[in-house]
């Protein structure tokens, strides 16, 4: 299978819709979570403040309350990238989309690259760093906010008398919460109404996005990963690479 049998369905397709994940930002310089050098395959046991802890339980839902400093460092330590800018991929992305081929990206990454690559029609299923909010006045604050604070960012546009603001919450969905449902809709619809899936570096084992394929029933269902993925049994082709650099080499026309 090749390169130029994703060009053949890019060319016939009218409605495209790309469904995303980690695989997508790696040749940004951003680690994924399920992969060799994945941030769920380094040993955090020789580091005191993460001992014992696995990835899984700090970014949870109810690590996030009960150890809130902890959290934070670790998010600022591993899931904050303010270097990273959009590859190939984001780049080949956004021209699909001013070019009308493209009609929506599903993404399960937190990192915000699609929309600084300039794409507008994106569902980010499970949020966003670039979006962060305070739980008791729901004043939104910029990634940079967090990046500048220290221990656990607090809200200055609250606080009274001396006392702290409310606490900056990160929009992205924990270990034990729900995604968005509009932002689950949004994408569901697009995924029913559209010709052509391509689904690309994912290991697909995270629900309940993994599940939103099933929602497909378009012509051609396209995967793009460096391992095998659970889609592959149904994919009309299957790509077996990097996405940046298989991506790169599609023209748009
Ligand atoms: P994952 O780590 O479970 O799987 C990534 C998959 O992509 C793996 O199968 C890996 O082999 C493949 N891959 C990695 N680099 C690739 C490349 N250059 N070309 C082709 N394939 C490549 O990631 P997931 O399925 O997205 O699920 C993990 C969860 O982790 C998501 O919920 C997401 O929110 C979060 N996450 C986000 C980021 C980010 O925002 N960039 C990074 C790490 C994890
Ligand atoms: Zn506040």
């Amino acid at each position: 299978m090749s390169v130029q049998a994703l060009q053949r369905i890019v060319d016939r397709s009218k409605r495209i819709v790309f469904f995303g994940g980690a695989g997508v930002s790696t040749a940004s310089g951003i680690p994924d979570f399920r992969s060799e050098n994945g941030l769920y395959r380094r040993d955090f046991s020789g580091d005191g403040a993460f001992a014992g802890l696995t990835p899984e339980m700090i970014l949870s839902q109810s690590f996030f309350y009960l150890n809130p400093e902890k959290f934070f460092d670790f998010y600022r330590r591993y899931l904050l990238h303010p270097e990273a800018v959009p590859n190939a991929a984001h780049r080949k992305l956004f021209a699909l989309e001013r070019a009308d081929k493209l009609r929506g990206i599903v993404t399960q990454n937190i990192d915000g690259l699609h929309k600084s690559a300039g794409n507008r029609r994106v569902y980010e299923l499970h949020g966003s760093v670039h979006e962060n909010y305070c739980l008791d006045c729901g004043a939104f604050y910029p990634m940079e906010a967090i990046l500048r604070s220290q221990g656990v960012p607090r809200c200055g546009r609250c606080g009274r008398g001396g006392a702290p603001g409310g606490v900056i919450k990160p929009w992205v969905v924990l270990y034990g919460e729900a995604p968005d449902k509009y932002t689950c809709m949004g994408a569901c619809r697009e995924i029913s109404n559209c010709d052509a899936l391509i689904v690309a570096g994912t290991s697909l084992s995270v629900e309940p996005a993994a599940s939103f394929l099933g929602y497909f029933h378009g012509r051609d269902l396209v995967v793009i990963n460096d391992e095998a993925t659970p889609a592959d049994a149904r994919a009309t082709l299957v790509l077996r690479g990097n996405v940046a650099e298989i991506l790169n080499e599609i023209e748009v026309r």
